[in-house]
């Protein structure tokens, strides 16, 4: 579907859109109630024991470091850490729940009432109509709770993630009685990119963080989409459908434009939205329905007898505030106040992943603060295609922060021009040599020697007399040609900046 659609739709209609997020505790040793150690995949029903399977009578025990890490979690997004907390049994029957109720939280969860500033850059033709490109939004968040994941179901003969045609079903329990943090966000999106944008830096905090890898196609990072749409000025909300099965950031937005899309076909349509989980098809592009809210279930929620509830004192909550990393507003300002770079470098640096702007800090350490706009532009343009063009992740790449220092610094010098810079990248991309080794293998220098220069510029002159006369004639426009030409005969090579004050002199003269 082409972003236009989108556009023009979100002319006439507001979407309306509140995320979901399920993140895995991936980065505990142990399971949520249980001393199960967490790790992905493995022989199926390996990793696990009577708690984590729901045998009568095993009694639970709750992992201190995930619920430190949900508070961190919390701290990290500006929440309230409650000073009073509990667990509920949220209860159904499903073959992937062994005990028949999943250990939840429900109206005293350990976080709630915080906040994400969000930068949106560009997302093409579909903006806000509302806002100029580049804005920040405030995303409210909800709550973020705890809670234990589920097992795996694993339906066999069927199409990949469905029942419908599988001959029977197996189950690994291996996941079930992770730590899980849910994180519930108002419903202050407004386009798939905001959505996208928020998940991602939510995404960078949990890495921060290090509770989670927040690998999305391992499922240990689950994003869930409620999408309304109303008209333009409407103020009450739309009914809303809930969207699941988006494994990456890009389905997140895709499967979102798609269902507003959908939505406001079928309202122009005469039609209504029905509230439903719909189920999204990255391959076919398109959402399908998977259960409606009639078959909606009824928890029974009540609070867990096996365990006390929690108090959390000021100090304690103080004290886990105090382990707080630099989390990546925070990277942001610094980048920007440190080094001077504008506030859509640092925002790129620090928006996609940790190692970016670690890689921009070590590249300025090598080749000093004042080349740090240089590096910059180095990483924005040339290491960013580079990276996108192979589909590999900068810590995967062969250019390394010592490479673009020199890079920069080869330049800077005048040893190559800006354009040959651009090819010794390349090289340097390709092969992993240095680029002062390219540079000196390849003959690349560039020529600044002044001589040299003023013998080709005295030729060009002597053979173009008529744009010298046009040149004193006051059309001094015409220098672009003189460095043109003197460029030519040099290969490329001369030093632009020597070229150009030589022909001046020369011209003027
Ligand atoms: P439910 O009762 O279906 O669980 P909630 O009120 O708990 O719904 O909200 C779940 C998520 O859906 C939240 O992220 C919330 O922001 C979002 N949401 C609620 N109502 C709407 C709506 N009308 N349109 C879009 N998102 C909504
Ligand atoms: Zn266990
Ligand atoms: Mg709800």
């Amino acid at each position: 579907m082409a972003k236009d659609r989108l556009a023009s739709v979100l002319e006439r209609w507001e979407a309306v859109i509140g995320l979901e997020i399920h993140t895995e505790l991936t980065a505990l040793n142990t399971k949520m109630f249980c001393g199960c150690p967490v790790a992905f995949g493995g022989e199926p029903n390996t990793r696990v024991c009577p708690v984590c399977l729901g045998m009568p009578g095993a009694l639970p025990v709750p992992n201190r470091a995930a619920i430190e890490a949900t508070v961190l979690a919390g701290l990290a997004t500006n929440c309230t850490i409650a000073e009073w907390s509990q667990f509920h049994r949220k209860n159904y029957f499903y073959p992937d729940m062994p005990k028949n109720y999943q250990i939840s939280q429900y109206d005293l969860p350990f976080c709630a009432d915080g906040f994400l500033d969000v930068e949106v850059e560009h997302d093409g033709a579909a903006q806000r109509p509302d806002r100029d490109a580049g804005y920040t939004t405030r995303i409210g968040i909800t709550r973020i709770h705890l809670e234990e994941d589920t097992g795996k179901m694993i339906h066999v003969g069927g199409s990949e993630g469905r029942i419908a045609g599988a001959t029977h079903s197996l189950v690994d329990f291996n996941r079930a009685g992770t730590g899980l943090m849910e994180l519930v966000t108002e419903p202050d999106i407004r386009t798939p990119e905001e959505a996208r944008r928020f998940a991602q830096k939510l995404r960078l905090i949990w890495l921060t963080l290090g509770v989670s890898d927040c690998n999305m196609e391992e499922g240990s990072m689950r994003v869930d989409a409620n999408v309304s749409v109303r008209p333009r000025g409407e103020t009450e909300l739309g009914t809303k459908a809930e969207i699941k099965n988006m494994n990456s950031f890009k389905s997140l937005h895709d499967a979102l434009a798609h269902e507003i899309v959908r939505q406001t076909e079928e309202l122009d349509n005469g039609g209504r939205i029905v509230q439903e989980t719909r189920h999204w098809d990255a391959g076919a592009k398109r959402t399908s329905s998977l259960r409606s809210k009639e078959e909606a279930h009824d928890y029974r929620y009540f609070p867990e007898p096996d365990m006390v509830p929690f108090e959390f004192s000021a100090e304690w909550i103080e004290s886990v505030r105090a382990t707080l990393p630099e989390l990546p507003d925070e990277k942001r300002r610094r980048l920007i106040d440190a080094y001077g770079i504008p506030v859509h470098d640092a925002t790129v640096l620090t928006g996609d992943d940790l190692d970016m702007a670690e890689f921009f800090e070590a590249a300025v350490t090598i080749g000093g603060a004042e080349r740090a706009k240089a590096i910059s532009n180095v990483m924005l343009n040339d290491l960013s295609m580079h990276l996108n063009a192979a589909g590999i992740s900068v810590a995967e790449s062969k250019v390394v922060p010592s490479m673009v220092a020199e890079l920069v610094g080869l330049v800077e010098e005048g040893t190559i021009s800006s354009k040959q810079a651009k090819e010794v990248f390349a090289e340097m991309a390709e092969t992993g040599d240095a680029p002062g080794a390219i540079v000196e293998l390849r003959g690349m220098k560039q020529v600044s020697d002044t001589g040299a220069i003023e013998e080709v510029v005295d030729r060009v002159i002597a053979a173009n007399p008529a744009q010298v006369e046009q040149y004193r004639g006051g059309k001094t426009a015409v220098i672009g040609f003189f460095v043109g030409q003197v460029m030519r005969e040099m290969g490329g090579q001369a030093n632009p900046k020597v070229v150009n004050e030589v022909l001046a002199r020369r011209l003027g003269g």
